[in-house]
């Protein structure tokens, strides 16, 4: 459930049994409550009606950070599917990426210089993004009723994906850096314009129908997309 303040702040609300007290994340750019499973919506808003301020603050400081280009040193932080992990690196013969216990570990046969932690991490990202896309794109074309021919991974300056007339969707690597509903929701764009292939009003319809959420997150990647980098 989201709720949406009144100076269009979206807030992911998750309610969970699992918790007496409330408690406010930011992080990559978005915020999200985790609440008492028994508390009122009415509560709920009032609670973020006293923190707005805070949380814009801190959104707007969690933006200006993942948008400062890479160091690629230790401890810094990278995003997979909207997790944060430090970058731990690693001596090692071979390149290898692994995430572990909040850690992102990156071995690289040439670990002392940037480009090359950099070189590993950019194929590992490349590389889940064909294996978590393809996977997430056959499980919603079964849904909507639809079957792209091909399934390729690339890269864009700005853009998340692209479907072609012979139903060839492409998608951008970086997405991957995106939270988990944010990567389904361009699942379903590029999906469904195997329908509709223009961003008609009969093409929203079948982004809605099949994806409810659709315009927060169309809203949170035109916000947060430029933070999407490696
Ligand atoms: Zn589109």
């Amino acid at each position: 459930m989201n709720i949406i303040t009144n100076d269009n702040l979206t807030i992911e609300v998750i309610k969970t049994k699992r918790r007496k007290t409330i408690s406010i994340k930011i992080a990559n750019g978005s915020a999200r409550i985790i609440a008492p499973e028994k508390i009122s919506n009415f509560r709920l808003e009032e609670i973020i009606k006293d923190r707005t301020v805070w949380i814009r603050k801190k959104l707007e400081k969690s933006k200006l950070i993942i948008s400062k280009p890479k160091k690629y040193i230790n401890g810094e932080v990278f995003s997979y599917l909207g997790h944060d992990y430090k970058l731990k690196i690693l001596p090692g013969i071979k390149s290898h990426v692994k995430i572990n216990d909040g850690f992102i570990e990156v071995s690289s046969s040439k670990r002392f210089q940037k480009d090359s932690v950099k070189n590993v991490l950019v194929e590992w990202y490349k590389d889940k993004a064909i294996e978590v896309l393809v996977e997430k794109t056959n499980k919603f074309a079964e849904i909507i009723g639809v079957q792209p021919n091909a399934i390729t991974v690339r890269y864009y300056k700005s853009r998340w994906g692209q479907c072609s007339s012979i139903g060839k969707i492409s998608y951008n690597w970086r997405i991957m850096i995106a939270p988990d509903h944010i990567v389904d929701y361009v699942v379903v764009h590029e999906l469904c314009h195997l329908l509709e292939l223009n961003h008609s009003k009969d093409y929203w319809n079948h982004v809605l129908s099949n994806y409810p959420d659709y315009k927060e997150c169309h809203n949170w990647l035109k916000a947060n997309g430029h933070t999407l980098i490696l």
